[in-house]
């Protein structure tokens, strides 16, 4: 991945699926970054077990407690993260954790549609805001005026289900808190990319493809791509994007998806 070279990044819901095939990849890389963050909600659950055994091997992975709807907990661990870098900023947020719930139209409620958008728009929200002071430092430390994944960036891992000019798969999932939440992440993205390229930092939203965990079997089929798949083709595009991307929505072989 010679394009993409960076000192530091966080992972949000680090611990399982796209979350864990991406602290695998920065690892696997030729100079891994010195710190991958691995944000994880309940570090001794579990569901976190294979990323403490990881963790346990090399030292450049730390897990940080993170509920990201939760902003006395994002708060804590920018002060956390803040601690490990020093002086140095953060180089990359990925905004992965998500939640879907497989509801119907006719049955979504307001406590689904409420927690699904405070996971997935608000949780990324909130934690650009708290990270930015990381971020905006990363920036200035890093020579050069032009945008980069490896300078400073936001990515938020978006979905084609929250995409209203190529809506996908409605007949087989209807899910629409899970679609709003994605469309409002989309629109969040935009947002962060006119407020924040002035700071030097690049933001884009990220369709990671069909991917199999969790999350992707919920429409009930076999997904098609694999985590290392996914997570190789993310890696690829995030290495190759500069300031004429920032703002998008693309997916992870690198086309750009409706709005
Ligand atoms: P998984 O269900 O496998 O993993 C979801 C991760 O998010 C888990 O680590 C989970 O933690 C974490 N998480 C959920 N809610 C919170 C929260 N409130 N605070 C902190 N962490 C939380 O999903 P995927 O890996 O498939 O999804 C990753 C991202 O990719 C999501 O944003 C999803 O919307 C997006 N995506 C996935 C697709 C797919 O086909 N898989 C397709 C399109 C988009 P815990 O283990 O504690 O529950």
């Amino acid at each position: 991945m010679a394009g993409l070279s960076v000192h530091s990044v966080l992972v949000t819901g680090a611990n399982r699926g796209i979350g864990l095939g991406l602290v695998q990849h920065f690892l696997r890389m030729p100079k891994p970054p010195q710190w991958i963050f691995a944000g994880c909600r309940d570090p001794k659950g579990q569901r976190a077990q294979e990323l403490q055994n990881l963790a346990s091997k090399h030292s450049n992975i730390i897990i940080i407690p993170l509920e990201v709807s939760d902003p006395a907990s994002i708060k804590a661990a920018a002060a956390k993260v803040g601690e490990h870098l020093g002086g140095s900023g953060l180089n990359l947020l990925i905004n992965n954790a998500g939640l879907l719930k497989a509801r119907t139209l006719d049955t979504e409620t307001l406590e689904d549609m409420s927690e699904v958008y405070t996971t997935n728009t608000i949780g990324p929200l909130l934690m650009a805001q708290a990270f930015l002071p990381l971020l905006k430092k990363a920036a200035q430390g890093s020579p050069g005026s032009g945008l980069s994944c490896s300078k400073a960036a936001i990515v938020n891992i978006s979905s084609t289900g929250g995409s209203i000019g190529a809506l996908l798969t409605w007949n087989r999932i209807q899910a629409t808190s899970y679609r709003c939440s994605k469309a409002a992440l989309n629109m969040l993205s935009k947002c962060q990319s006119l407020a924040y390229k002035e700071h030097g930092i690049l933001c884009v939203a990220l369709h990671p493809g069909w991917v199999q965990t969790d999350l992707g079997a919920a429409a009930g089929l076999p997904p098609p791509t694999t985590v290392d798949d996914s997570v190789q083709g993310i890696l690829k595009v995030l290495s190759s994007l500069s300031e004429k991307e920032t703002g998008a929505f693309l997916d992870w072989e690198g086309k750009v998806i409706p709005w």
